[in-house]
């Protein structure tokens, strides 16, 4: 079981399902994307303590880059 080592297997380990954006502001504005997938634009803030907001329409989830996000409040 050792020999055939394949070095990039695509299997799905534990990442997310669902789309995941890294973002850099506390509010985000997501519209679903172009075309089909669209939807009304809706505004997210972001919360401080879990540090991701999730889409109402795509469940697209945006989640903060802390180390780059900047303080606008
Ligand atoms: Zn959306």
């Amino acid at each position: 079981m050792s020999k055939a080592a394949k070095k990039s297997a695509p299997a799905p380990m534990n990442t997310a399902p669902q789309d995941v954006a890294i973002v850099t502001t506390w509010k985000v504005a997501c519209d679903g994307g172009e075309g089909a997938l669209g939807h009304p634009r809706v505004w997210l803030s972001i919360p401080q303590d879990s540090g991701e907001a999730v889409c109402g329409y795509c469940d697209k989830i945006f989640r903060i880059d802390r180390d780059h996000a900047g303080d606008d409040h």
